[in-house]
């Protein structure tokens, strides 16, 4: 009923060369396959065009990691989602917890975020998860909860179309933890009540919902065949070809 998605971060890795040889080789592993899913990398802003014009989703698809909350003006350093769409890209990562820590974003700008990449016809990959502390003091769904509601209903138009959560436990991510299938399916299926419960039943049945945090070949599988998680967000493993692919074939069996 939902094609799966398996989607790679390559956080600050890869420039334009590196990266565009990464996109190919990915490519020329899956050529000739009919996949049940959908594949798409997110580079560095510099390196979307060079692997954009390597995956144009055939069938790998290229997004971005972030993008400015204004469309265009004075405001240094930034790039918007109708730049990225123009360069390339068709998804865009936001809200992933090294933002969230490291740059201090908050609900308020996820939501001029996504509401700009809808606009640009782009669609959003809205992350969210807990700390290992709440976790551990048994807020995890509250957490969880709180995110979700800080930024969905706020959006000019969310459906399961223009819009992918990935629910990333933040303990998970990076550090070799993974969340063990019966905890990822407990938040992921919570995380689908909760979105029933602010934008409606059929859009919470079609809308994808991604697991992120130390997927790797060997846990995909088991994973991403949970009933309520629709694929992955890799970050470490999306940057080794093999690895990546592996991820993939672990989506495709459990797909059927
Ligand atoms: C991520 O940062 O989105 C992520 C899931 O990273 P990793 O796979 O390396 O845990």
């Amino acid at each position: 009923m939902r094609r799966y998605l398996v989607a790679g971060n390559w956080k600050l890795n890869k420039g334009p060369a590196e990266g565009a040889a990464l996109a190919r080789e990915i490519s020329e592993l899956l050529q000739g396959r009919k996949l049940k899913g959908d594949v798409l990398v997110c580079p560095p802003y510099v390196t979307i065009p060079a692997v954009a014009a390597v995956a144009q989703g055939d069938p790998v698809l290229t997004g971005a990691q972030n993008c400015a909350d204004q469309d265009q003006g004075a405001y240094t350093g930034e790039v918007s989602p109708a730049m990225l769409s123009e360069a390339g890209a068709r998804y865009v990562i936001i809200g992933h917890s090294e933002r969230r820590e490291y740059q201090r974003e908050t609900d308020e700008l996820f939501v001029r975020k996504i509401n700009l990449v809808h606009q640009a016809g782009l669609k959003a990959i809205f992350c969210y998860g807990e700390k290992l502390e709440q976790r551990q003091a048994g807020q995890a769904q509250a957490v969880v909860k709180a995110q979700l509601e800080g930024v969905l209903p706020q959006l000019e138009s969310a459906d399961a179309y223009n819009t992918v959560l990935a629910y990333e436990p933040v303990w998970a991510i990076g550090t070799g933890e993974t969340a063990t299938p019966a905890q990822a399916q407990e938040i992921h299926a919570f995380s689908r009540q909760v979105v029933a419960d602010l934008l409606g039943a059929k859009v919470a049945e079609y809308m994808r919902i991604l697991y992120g945090g130390s997927c790797k070949p060997g846990n995909a599988r088991e994973l991403i065949g949970l009933p309520d998680v629709d694929g992955g967000l890799i970050g470490g493993a999306a940057l080794k070809a093999a690895d990546f692919v592996g991820i993939i074939d672990g989506a495709e069996a459990a797909a059927g």
